[in-house]
């Protein structure tokens, strides 16, 4: 006999613990199924060896202040510090500091209807004038929606893009935070609420497969051992995930079929790329070096971000306001995709040879002053098969369809389910608390 007010939550990511959290508050049996022998999914710290600092491997900014990410942090004590939001940019031989990279974005963003038939980013960036101006405006936002949303522009849509853009402004996205302590202790701290409640989690087991009928679940291990069984499961498989073919080792086959306008969802949100590396030095090499166009009252100490378009890897930036001898390189969206199936030695040769770009410095005394190297291949990680979703033309329907619960037995959850929020930490929180309110709201 199935226990009436049982749960299975699938994954121990934010949107998994925030469901399992607020369905044990409520008084329901929970249990938390993870493949991996850690909680957390994308959101993975671990600590340098050297000099004791947090080493993001997944989310590292808390992108403005989404109430159910604040609230959190606050209740756990959770220091939190400002991003410094300085940008510098290469422009032709020179840098800069880039005053106006977000008025030209915003301006040019200003320009996206929602009243018109949705299009690719690619359409509208075509539609718009070739004059200097507009096209300088066009190449900062097509890096920006390449880099920031880790989006092929030929497929990211427009309406998903205004929705991304007015979720951010509501929670004033433009300025970003750090957790000091590491971005996994927020959600370690979400465990223990969870487990407090009586939340029981299962981690190293991958389930192969879901059987269901209304009212009625079994999850199946991969290796076919062990069994769960609910009355509901909350679904917070990675869209990357549930987009691999069901006869692929790895994946999760449901039985029976997710009916088809479920699979058309899952097909149609393009799952986004990303290579994000952490280099740590043994000085803040960058600090002393003097590059053309920085004026004479300003230096690279204060270094936030840095921006070189034609790097294999064009984004850097430092860890302040703490001057850590930490840099950190990232590319998205299609500048990633080429990035696939290479080796770590082979990023981090690719990292250096950015790097040599940007400052100068030769790749031979990068390496002498390179301690460690840090990066996770969330590309081919089983368990994520990319880095965050993103939306295409119509996407906010298929995002809708997505996020449909099945029969009040299967709900789904994760960031690919967050309208406005998708590809955060917060949206992915915000997913699972709205899956475990659908879930009470049905009892
Ligand atoms: C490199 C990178 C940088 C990012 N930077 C930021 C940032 O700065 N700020 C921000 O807000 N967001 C950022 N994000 C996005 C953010 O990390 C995600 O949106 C969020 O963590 C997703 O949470 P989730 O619960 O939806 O999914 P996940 O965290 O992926 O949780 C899903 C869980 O399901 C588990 N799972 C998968 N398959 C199975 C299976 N077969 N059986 C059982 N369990 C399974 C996974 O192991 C995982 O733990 C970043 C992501 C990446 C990859």
């Amino acid at each position: 006999m199935v226990n009436t007010n049982s749960v299975l939550i699938i994954g121990a990511g934010a949107a998994g613990l925030a469901a399992a959290r607020d369905l044990a508050a409520a008084g329901l049996a929970v249990t938390i199924i993870e493949a991996r022998d850690r909680i957390g999914g994308r959101v993975h710290t671990i600590r340098d060896q050297s000099f004791n600092l947090p080493v993001e491997l997944g989310a590292e900014f808390v992108h403005g202040k989404h109430p159910a990410l604040i609230k959190l942090l606050d209740t756990s004590l959770t220091p939190f510090s400002d991003v410094t939001d300085r940008h510098w940019y290469f422009e032709n031989g020179v840098v800069s500091r880039s005053h106006d990279f977000w008025n030209k974005l915003t301006a040019l963003f200003d320009l996206m209807s929602k009243e018109k038939p949705d299009q690719t980013f690619a359409q509208f960036l075509d539609s718009l004038p070739d004059d200097p101006e507009t096209l300088r405006a066009k190449a900062v936002a097509t890096r920006y929606v390449q880099g920031f949303h880790a989006a092929d522009i030929r497929r990211a849509g427009v309406h998903g893009l205004i929705a991304a853009n007015e979720a951010e402004d509501e929670v004033g996205g433009d300025h970003s935070y750090r957790v000091a302590s590491g971005y996994e202790t927020v959600l370690q701290r979400l465990t223990e609420e969870a487990k407090q409640r009586g939340a029981v989690v299962q981690l190293n087991t991958p389930i192969s497969e879901i059987h269901w009928s209304t009212n009625n679940v079994e999850a199946i291990s991969l290796t076919g051992e062990r069994r769960f069984v609910a009355s509901r499961a909350v679904i917070t498989l990675p869209l990357g995930v549930l987009q691999q073919n069901p006869r692929v080792p790895g994946a999760v086959r449901f039985v029976p079929a997710l009916p088809e306008e479920k699979l058309n969802a899952i097909r149609n949100i393009p799952m986004g790329h990303v290579v994000r590396i952490v280099l740590v030095f043994s000085e803040r090499f960058w600090e002393r070096l003097d590059l053309p166009g920085i004026g004479s009252h300003e230096d690279l100490s204060q270094l936030g971000f840095i921006h070189y378009p034609d790097a294999a890897i064009p984004t850097w930036w430092s860890l302040l306001p703490l001057h850590a001898p930490e840099l950190v390189g990232w590319v998205g969206g299609t500048g990633a995709e080429k990035f696939a199936g290479k080796s770590d030695s082979e990023c981090v040769s690719a990292a250096l040879h950015s790097l040599k770009k940007i400052f100068g410095v030769s790749e031979t005394n990068l390496r002498k002053m390179l301690l460690h190297s840090y990066l996770h291949d969330w590309n081919a990680d089983p368990f994520s098969r990319g880095a965050y979703a993103y939306l295409a033309v119509d996407g906010l329907d298929a995002q809708q369809e997505l996020a449909r619960p099945m029969r009040k037995t299967i709900f789904f959850a994760g960031e690919a389910t967050s309208v406005g929020h998708i590809g955060t930490v917060h949206g992915a929180l915000e997913s699972g608390q709205r899956a475990a309110k659908e879930i009470l709201a049905g009892l």
